[in-house]
């Protein structure tokens, strides 16, 4: 169930126009899923996260040691996806010196007076590190394509295709610059259907513990629900490459789509073949001495300590 395969097939391929009603937001519904039933297919995803979660601890800290690339993890998706959820059990096993996440609200005053990339940017992961972006410069053809008049000032009040298409330019170009650089770039759309989504709206209004989850704002965006889902389309569409690939992931079972994303960020820090830092010969020589030093120390000292009296 939670296979590669599965997880391969959710990668968007480049040059592809992306059409979301082909791809599934219910995990669930194929026949091998239903064969093995619901809870099956739960135990499977949260066996399959459990060992991803252990990969990906030895992968960061390989990520670490060897010093040469970075990852940077996109999120993005319609309210209620899953996002917040996703990172913390994907990451949960990782040491937190070694991560980062950052979580993009609407702009500040000063962001908007920046080019559109600039307060991301500053937010990039150093080498060495995983980098999570909570929501990212995509909110910037998506949230604000369907919402042009949150556009900064001095930028056009009716923007049309040519400006779109300039954006996506501006992030392949960004991302090229990034994987040129030793950046990892994987972006994950938490793929929800919105009958999913009222239903956990709804949750959100009847558990007293996820009423603050809810806000008056995502009831609104939700009205625009077929606007998003062409902006989605239309971003995936111009900015899958094979340098920095989009991965569909079916959102409406938080299991397998927290397993699917484990597994393919797993796969993809192991595809750069990293290794340990390997030491010259003179460095080497140089550990032994250093272990021939402590051991003589370590002998010394213990001939230097007092007997206790016999009796
Ligand atoms: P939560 O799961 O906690 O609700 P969230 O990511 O939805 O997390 P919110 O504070 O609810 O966080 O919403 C952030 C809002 O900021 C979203 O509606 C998003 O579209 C908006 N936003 C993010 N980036 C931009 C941007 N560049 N321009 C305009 N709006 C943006
Ligand atoms: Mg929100």
């Amino acid at each position: 169930m939670i296979s590669t395969k599965q997880s391969e097939q959710s990668r968007i391929s480049a040059g592809t126009k992306v059409k979301l009603k082909n791809y599934p937001t219910d995990s669930s519904d194929t026949d091998v899923a239903k064969e093995l039933g619901e809870d099956a297919v739960k135990e499977m995803a949260a066996n399959a996260l459990l060992e991803s979660r252990l990969h990906l601890d030895a992968v960061q800290n390989l990520l670490y040691a060897s010093d040469t690339y970075s990852v940077l993890l996109i999120f993005q998706a319609m309210d209620a996806a899953g996002k917040d959820g996703t990172i913390r059990h994907v990451m949960s096993g990782v040491n937190p010196q070694g991560c980062q996440v950052f979580s993009f609200k609407k702009p500040s005053v000063e962001e908007l007076d920046h080019n559109f990339l600039w307060r991301y940017m500053k937010a990039l992961p150093e080498r060495g590190r995983i980098g999570i972006f909570n929501r990212s410069y995509y909110e910037d053809v998506l949230v604000v394509k369907v919402h042009p008049e949150w556009l900064g000032p001095g930028q056009p009040t009716n923007p049309g295709k040519k400006f779109w298409a300039r954006r996506y330019e501006d992030i392949n170009n960004f991302e090229k610059h990034l994987t040129r650089n030793g950046t990892l770039v994987i972006k994950f759309f938490l793929h929800l259907s919105k009958k999913e989504q009222k239903k956990r709206f709804l949750e959100r209004l009847t558990n007293p513990d996820k009423h603050w989850k809810f806000s008056d704002a995502d009831l609104a965006e939700r009205e625009h629900w077929d606007d998003y889902q062409k902006a989605f389309e239309e971003a995936l569409t111009a900015t899958s490459t094979e340098r920095a690939p989009w991965y569909v992931i079916p959102a409406d079972h938080k299991d397998v789509a927290r397993a699917m994303v484990a597994e393919i960020i797993v796969k993809s820090i192991q595809d750069l073949k990293l290794e340990y830092p390997k030491l010259s010969t003179d460095q080497l020589g140089n550990l032994e001495i250093a272990r021939a030093k402590l051991e003589k120390k370590q002998k010394s000292a213990a001939a230097a300590t007092p007997q206790a009296p016999e009796t």
